[in-house]
């Protein structure tokens, strides 16, 4: 799904969260949105998901105004910082919880969770409860509860933050993997440099609600826009 966003500014009393940002993101692309925290990352993820309304600006899905179509039809999915797994459920039912909706069958709804937890690794995990399971698997249960719907919009908010370097790394590899096989377009929040390098994707620098620069991860480190950008970059 293509998204455009343009002029959006959040408030919150006196502070604007967001402050005129506008950008495009491309059907399949993975754009990489990196600023330190407070920056107003999550307040974007935020009001991309619907979760939150910005207070001025528009948002568009694929050409046609976020606030006209019916929240069933945005087909996004939303990963956050902490798997918020349901614990008395097996690993099975959670991600099957991203299909209630759909009204499938038993088998079919079966089949489709067996599919995406071999494509996550987690084939051999769907009958373990989320206690047994450590911080990385858990994170891919989550993963795999977003992608079990076929969302068109995928949204990370610091999604790999538990991990260790290691894991962060394969966790980018198959998020780069399955965008191929699913071609979900997907805003990845994080204030990691590691990760916006590992994605090598475009980066959205965000600070104080403003675009800083939006470029080629690559030609942010080669030519940073401003002393602040290169700052950030740095240390
Ligand atoms: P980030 O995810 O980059 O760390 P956020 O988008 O969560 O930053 O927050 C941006 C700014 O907006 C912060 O100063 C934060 O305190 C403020 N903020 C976020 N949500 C709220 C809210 N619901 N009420 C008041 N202030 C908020
Ligand atoms: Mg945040």
């Amino acid at each position: 799904m293509k998204v455009t966003v343009r002029n959006l500014v959040r408030e919150f009393g006196h502070l604007r969260a967001l402050d005129g940002v506008s950008f495009d993101l491309a059907k399949q692309e993975i754009l990489c949105v990196l600023g330190p925290s407070g920056s107003g990352k999550g307040t974007l993820l935020r009001c991309l998901s619907g979760l939150d309304h910005p207070t001025a600006g528009t948002i568009l899905f694929d050409e046609q105004p976020m606030t006209d179509i019916h929240a069933d039809a945005w087909n996004i999915s939303v990963v956050f910082d902490e798997p918020r797994l349901i614990d008395h459920l097996a690993v099975r039912e959670n991600i099957a919880l991203g299909l209630k909706k759909k009204g499938w069958s038993k088998e079919k709804i079966d089949q489709r969770v067996n599919q995406i937890a071999k494509e996550v690794g987690l084939d051999e995990m769907l009958e373990r409860f989320p206690s047994t399971l450590s911080a990385g698997q858990k994170q891919r249960v989550s993963l795999a509860r977003a992608l079990v719907r076929e969302c068109r919009l995928l949204l990370l908010d610091e999604a790999l933050n538990n991990l260790d370097e290691m894991l962060r790394k394969k966790m980018i590899e198959l998020l780069l993997l399955l965008r191929e096989h699913y071609g979900f377009s997907c805003l990845y929040v994080t204030h990691s440099r590691a990760e916006a390098a590992l994605l090598n994707g475009r980066v959205m620098i965000l600070d104080q609600g403003k675009i800083l620069q939006l470029d080629s991860w690559e030609r942010l480190k080669k030519a940073p826009a401003s002393a602040r950008v290169a700052a950030f970059l740095e240390d």
